[in-house]
């Protein structure tokens, strides 16, 4: 049962990823950025970074603290001026001469919440509304369907400030849709919330992408990446250093994929010997064998042949793929030394 699971998942993948990229071709390029640099004095924050999100995409820029994600939003959203070579299109449209006339296309769920704490729930709705300039039956009829997707309603007339850190998230939210963008930023979205907050959050951008909205995500949390976003840019030290989908990210790290197990009994010289022939790697530790492999079903099926030949039992099995973890520590490792040394 194993085995064919095991291979139909990667048939699965493999099939999704080339329909994945032969839909994204057909689809427009939502946002382009190109060559965008932040300096703070003499530390570069944001390094010559580009790239694309095709409409419809979610995209998760994930990085270490201080990598340059939240200054990457800040300088697509206007916040920081651009500096002269970099440029901005959103549907094709260079944005850098007027960047307010194009902001009402991003809903922006910032690091730090723009909602007035002393204003209710539905105040800070309205005075949003009254902004954009809509009428107040427009704002007070989409207000009402927001507050009901993310579950606030009963707090419609609660001070902001009274608001649980979860139902204070679920209120940016709502403030960053009211003007039914067709873009949304989502700095850090889930952090600091407890799992309950975090699954409905999660369910709720995947519902807003199924809905059509091309989503940008700033994430520390490997899983978010892994299960909402099409495609990864895995930022360190200003620079993106990684620009792919959550599948093909782990694939290209799956020689690290580990088997371990326990053989009943103890193994004779020769056995080991035959064992150590057959997995060039394998250690013991703690009762348990352990290698490395590249091609877990192909190594698999050649212990099994092993036991089965030398009549032995295994026992406690397990093999660990590659996390998206393990490769995002993998390549912040890599790039940071290469830049001489991990920051303490
Ligand atoms: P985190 O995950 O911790 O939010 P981040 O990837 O979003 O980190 P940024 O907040 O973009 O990183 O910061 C990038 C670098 O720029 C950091 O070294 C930070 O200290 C520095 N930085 C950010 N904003 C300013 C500022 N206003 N003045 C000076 N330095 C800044």
């Amino acid at each position: 049962m194993y085995f064919v699971r095991k291979k139909m998942t990667f048939q699965n993948n493999n099939t999704k990823e080339i329909s994945q990229e032969l839909e994204l071709g057909k689809r427009p390029i939502a946002i382009k950025v190109s060559n965008l640099v932040k300096r703070f004095d003499d530390l570069i924050a944001v390094n010559d970074v580009s790239f694309k999100i095709f409409e419809g995409e979610i995209v998760g820029i994930l990085g270490p603290n201080g990598a340059g994600k939240t200054t990457t939003i800040r300088l697509l959203t206007g916040i920081f001026k651009l500096e002269d070579k970099a440029n901005i299109e959103i549907f094709n449209e260079d944005i850098t001469k007027n960047l307010s006339k194009y902001k009402i296309n991003f809903g922006i769920v910032p690091e730090v919440s723009n909602a007035f704490s002393d204003f209710t729930v539905w105040q800070n709705l309205r005075f949003s509304g009254g902004i954009y300039g809509f009428p107040k039956e427009k704002v007070e009829k989409r207000s009402k369907k927001l507050l009901e997707q993310f579950g606030l309603i009963d707090k419609m007339h609660s001070k902001t400030k009274a608001l649980s850190k979860g139902l204070k998230q679920r209120l940016n939210f709502c403030l960053a849709l009211l003007h039914e963008p067709s873009i949304l930023i989502l700095d850090e979205p889930t952090s600091g919330l407890d799992p309950i907050s975090v699954k409905l959050m999660r369910n709720r951008i995947l519902q807003l992408k199924k809905e059509g909205k091309t989503i940008l995500i700033t994430t520390h949390d490997m899983l978010e990446a892994q299960t909402i976003c099409d495609r990864i840019l895995i930022m360190n030290r200003g620079k993106i250093i990684a620009d792919e989908d959550p599948n093909t990210l782990r694939e290209r790290f799956k020689s690290t994929s580990t088997i371990r197990f326990k053989i009943d009994g103890v193994l004779s010289n020769n056995q080991k010997n035959t064992l150590m022939d057959i997995f060039d790697n394998i250690k013991e530790e703690d009762n348990y064998y352990v290698f490395s492999s590249d091609d877990d079903i192909k190594d698999i099926f050649m212990l099994y042949n092993f036991s089965k030949e030398n009549n032995l039992n295994i026992s406690d099995f397990k093999v660990k793929e590659t996390s998206l973890e393990e490769v995002f520590i993998h390549l912040i490792k890599k790039d940071s030394i290469s830049k001489g040394g991990l920051e303490k």
